[in-house]
């Protein structure tokens, strides 16, 4: 067990460095000993892989990581915790910092040229300011990585996880069940963290899929139908997508007829299968 699993240590650290915590940036760091072995272990962080985390904090789930796989690459774009991480991490010689932006790092490149001959896994307890764009943004790049093990806030963990018909269920289940296979871990309170945040955490995992849940002739048009289908969930499909799309009623009623969607269905009621039979006009022509 690291010694950053000690919460003294962590205090100490702390206030030796005269560190104030940003809430822009996110920053509740863990103090829970046994959750940063626990998303290492459940993360695929092994020998044969490397690790890209994202947001080290002081590196209490860096130091786990770095344990038990063979590399680990974090990003983390606070430059004032760079020299607090060459202090808590001098024990390795197999981490690689980067202070940058998770969204703007080419990740591709990141990887070819860091992780030659490794399998390559995702583990971070992000900030949630940005959670969706960063899962988004790791699963739209069709990364070599076969998972994304992330403790993010508990209801958006729900949300990502929600199964079709689901009340929870929304476009970023549908877009995140399209990728990978989600699963729920285990819960994770709020004293866990310091400073405590106002809401309780989850950690999930995506099991990354080597091709999409279905093949759909558009990408694009997929996810413009799913993103209008939900802008307006309580509406009816056929005039969610109506006003989402800024289609005439008619015209959509003709679309989910060919797809064999019923146009008094809400969004939730939908699977991706039944999403991914609905065409948009232009895709039509083009077939
Ligand atoms: N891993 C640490 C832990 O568990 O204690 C810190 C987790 S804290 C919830 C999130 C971390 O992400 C913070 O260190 C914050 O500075 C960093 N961060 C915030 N926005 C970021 C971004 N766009 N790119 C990279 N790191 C970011």
């Amino acid at each position: 067990m690291s010694k950053l699993s000690n919460i003294g240590t962590i205090k100490d650290i702390v206030n030796r460095y005269g560190f104030s915590f940003s809430k822009a940036l996110g920053q509740n760091f863990l103090i829970n000993p046994s959750v940063c072995p626990r998303i290492a272990e459940m993360g695929n962080a092994r020998p044969g892989f490397g690790i890209i985390e994202i947001g080290t904090g002081i590196g209490v789930l860096t130091a786990e990581l770095a344990q038990r796989a063979d590399k680990v690459v974090c990003i983390e774009l606070d430059s004032r915790l760079l020299p607090v991480l060459d202090e808590t991490l001098s024990e390795f010689d197999n981490i690689k910092v980067i202070n940058d932006d998770v969204l703007k790092v080419d990740l591709k490149k990141l990887i070819a040229d860091e992780f030659a001959g490794m399998q390559v896994a995702v583990c971070a307890n992000l900030p949630y300011y940005i959670t969706s764009p960063i899962l988004m943004s790791l699963l739209e790049q069709r990364l070599p990585i076969v998972s994304i093990t992330v403790m993010v806030q508990k209801e958006a963990a729900v949300r990502i996880c929600a199964k079709p018909g689901s009340r929870e269920c929304g476009a970023l289940s549908l877009a995140v069940s399209y990728y990978s296979e989600p699963k729920q871990l285990f819960s994770v309170s709020r004293g866990s963290f310091l400073p405590a945040p106002d809401v309780d955490s989850a950690v999930i995992r995506l099991d990354v899929r080597e091709s999409p849940a279905i093949q759909v002739p558009d990408e694009k048009a997929l996810f413009a139908i799913i993103k209008a289908g939900f802008s307006q969930r309580r509406k009816t499909i056929v005039n969610a997508l109506s006003s989402g799309l800024g289609l005439p009623k008619e015209e959509v009623s003709r679309m989910l007829e060919r797809a064999q969607v019923s146009p008094k269905a809400r969004a939730e009621q939908l699977t991706l299968e039944d999403f991914g039979r609905i065409r948009l006009p232009a895709e039509d022509d083009a077939a």
